[in-house]
């Protein structure tokens, strides 16, 4: 039998989903690698670790970056536009990047600070009059900052402030579940259609990931879809026809969707390449944005 914390009443730092194992261990119920963990252990995402017995978020109050951004930067193009928010990040990561990069999201950077929900939604109301909509949280999966980012976005739900995600999926469905009521947008990264890029580069299931944007889609949350690129790995135009297909088989063809490119100068060839890619997905989509 699981037992579950609280919520939203979980003390602070203590993680919201995990059970009890013999001998003071104990698993995690966040993401699908459930990991067990023995006293004094961290889990594989670096953010939840067993101390006496209980599983807590290291990231609970973990401020690794804080920014004010403008939506179309996270990217959403049909959400708010022209409104401003404050991006946030903690640290955490529960997959391979394709790209590479773990290492900075995978472990506390040294420049972090402590905050709360409450500061988070103090900044955004002081700063409403000047355009701020409400948070995003970006950067690193904001859905292994679960706790923090579920209280925050209760907080601003409470003061018709807005609350936007950017993430990868990777979660179970409960949590997922428990916070959607409180977001009102997500950009939903989808890095390829083909399980096997998902279990080769990113060390992880593609059905879960799947799962998970059918939650958000079926539910009032706005939703844009996002493939960031990463030439030479996902940049198949026959993979994101099919990609493409499926979003608007399951979904609809007036799905945002958008090919996010590398923050950097492209070769021409990478251009060329990107533009193939977009023409796969337009195939299908009707309102695909180059990123
Ligand atoms: S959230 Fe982290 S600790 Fe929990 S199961 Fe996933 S990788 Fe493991």
């Amino acid at each position: 039998m699981r037992e579950y914390s609280a919520r939203p009443q979980v003390e602070r730092g203590e993680a919201a989903f995990w059970h009890r194992l013999p001998e003071g261990a104990a698993g995690c119920d966040l993401c699908p690698r459930f990991c067990e963990l023995a006293p004094g252990e961290r889990g594989w995402c670096a953010t939840r670790y067993n101390r006496s017995g209980r599983i807590w978020a290291a990231n609970y109050n973990w401020l690794s970056i804080l920014q004010f951004a403008r939506v179309e930067s996270i990217p959403l193009a049909e959400y708010l536009s022209g409104g401003a928010v404050l991006k946030l990040g903690s640290f955490g990561c529960n997959f391979q990047p394709p790209g590479g990069e773990r290492e900075q999201f995978g472990a506390e950077a040294g420049s972090g600070r402590s905050i709360y929900p409450r500061d988070i939604v103090n900044i955004c109301m002081n700063l409403a009059p000047q355009g701020l909509v409400g948070a995003a949280f970006a950067y690193a999966e904001p859905l292994l900052w679960y706790e923090f980012v579920l209280q925050t976005a209760m907080l601003l739900k409470k003061c018709d402030m807005r609350c936007i995600v950017a993430t990868a999926g990777f979660v179970n469905p409960r949590p997922l579940t428990e916070l959607i009521p409180y977001l009102d947008a997500a950009r939903f990264d989808l890095f390829s259609f083909d399980p096997l890029f998902y279990r080769e580069n990113m060390h992880i299931q593609f059905e879960p990931v799947l799962r998970s944007l059918k939650l958000l889609h079926d539910s009032p949350v706005h939703l844009e879809v996002a493939t960031p690129v990463i030439f030479g790995k996902n940049d198949d135009p026959i993979m994101l026809a099919a990609l493409s297909a499926y979003l608007a088989e399951a979904f609809s063809p007036e799905l945002p969707y958008h090919l996010i490119a590398p923050q950097r100068e492209l070769t021409e060839a990478e251009k060329e390449r990107l533009m193939q890619c977009a023409d796969a997905a337009g195939r299908n989509l009707h309102r695909v944005y180059l990123s």
